[in-house]
């Protein structure tokens, strides 16, 4: 079992969410961290905290770059989100680690922002060809707590993005994911996670979230646990 975002540590291995400046010198063995700016926080002269955030992105207990993103709700101009955005995804690449996203109501421009660094990141290959660099594609962008529609995380999912669910998710959509990725592996496509699960700031133990979800799904726990595990995956290179 695996806690893909929270801001709380239990016994449950997790990826804990931490603001660069409050990061400790070592966590227990079974916490992995994300680092980076939340969209709320972006302000005029982000690019100051931003400098924690390159500062800890290297330690090889930060596993994700972020939460980082776009909200529409909340927070600062977007433009000025989107600046600190791409700071994000930059850095993402440079240190090879993937991306967890918070995005209200701004799936269009995050989707427009995911095929801009594609195409960045082919011609950088297209560059590179023969050095051997850059054979991989860009890092997996992962939305944490999504609350879409069945069509919008259809959407997001041909694009290439993977979606983690708290605990109000849309029963709807987590069927209709879960039942996209089993058609994907029985015809013997790639079918790493379905998706990934999160308490988030939620004061509740991912066990909970585990065994609704498995509910809603009619799967055994331990199986569903097995399937949502990043750390086989996105997470193991
Ligand atoms: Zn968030």
């Amino acid at each position: 079992m695996f806690n893909f975002h929270t801001y709380m540590i239990d016994d449950v291995p997790c990826l804990l969410n931490v603001e660069a400046e409050s990061v400790q010198p070592s966590y227990p063995a079974h916490v992995s961290l994300s680092v980076g700016i939340h969209p709320w926080k972006v302000s005029d002269g982000w690019q100051k905290d931003f400098e924690s955030v390159r500062s800890v992105a290297q330690r090889s207990d930060v596993w994700a770059i972020g939460e980082c993103g776009l909200d529409k709700v909340r927070g600062e101009a977007l433009s000025l989100q989107i600046e600190a955005f791409r700071a994000h995804v930059a850095l993402s690449e440079e240190v090879q680690k993937p991306l967890v996203i918070h995005c209200v109501k701004a799936f269009d421009e995050l989707l427009a922002l995911r095929k801009e660094w594609e195409q960045k990141t082919a011609s950088h290959r297209r560059e590179a060809m023969g050095i051997g660099e850059n054979e991989k594609g860009l890092q997996p962008w992962i939305i944490h707590g999504f609350r879409g529609k069945p069509e919008q995380a259809q959407q997001i999912m041909a694009k290439g993005l993977l979606l983690s669910f708290g605990h109000h998710y849309h029963v709807e959509t987590l069927r209709s994911v879960f039942t996209a990725f089993q058609k994907r592996c029985s015809e013997g496509l790639s079918c790493a996670n379905p998706f990934f699960l999160e308490t988030d700031d939620l004061h509740l133990s991912v066990h909970q979230i585990y065994e609704q979800a498995a509910r809603h799904l009619d799967v055994d726990v331990v199986l569903l646990s097995r399937f949502c595990d990043p750390r086989q995956t996105i997470f193991s290179l």
